[in-house]
């Protein structure tokens, strides 16, 4: 594959090979909705947050007060994902990482902050919070189904 700068401005150097990824991400989170505007949920900050991909907790970076490194090291949550930059981390490998895996919930964020889906993101499916009908098929469900 062709390395081509992401309009969202994900690291280039992403390791590939994170062993954490499949046992502590969600296979359901791409169905859940994202907000990238959620504030930490402990301080309440919304100016830079992550969301941990395997309780869906919302956490400050540590440039804020670091409530997101804070939540690794009191649950071994070890992967996350920024609203900033939609970069994934993994405090495990302490290294960004990607994945195959990764893509529906890459593409729901991308969804969220910019209202639209990646270009590469294929035929991925994403429930979005808004009524968007970026995907073009037919979506005739209601959104909510409390
Ligand atoms: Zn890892
Ligand atoms: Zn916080
Ligand atoms: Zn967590």
């Amino acid at each position: 594959m062709p390395i081509v700068p992401s309009q969202a401005g994900y690291p280039v150097n992403r390791r590939t090979n994170c062993p954490h990824i499949q046992d502590h991400v969600s296979p359901d989170w791409a169905k859940v909705t994202v907000d990238v505007s959620k504030p930490c949920t402990v301080c309440n900050d919304a100016s830079e947050n992550w969301r941990c991909l395997e309780c869906q907790g919302v956490f400050c970076s540590r440039y804020i007060k670091g409530h997101a490194a804070e939540h690794n090291q009191g649950t071994s949550h070890p992967i996350s994902v920024s609203f900033s930059d939609l970069s994934t981390w993994c405090y495990a490998c302490d290294d960004y990482v990607t994945d195959p895996l990764l893509k529906p919930i890459e593409a729901a964020l991308h969804l969220s902050k910019f209202g639209t889906i990646p270009p590469d993101s294929g035929d991925i499916e994403i429930a979005s919070e808004e009524n968007s009908t970026a995907g073009g098929e037919g979506t005739s469900g209601s959104a909510s189904k409390a």
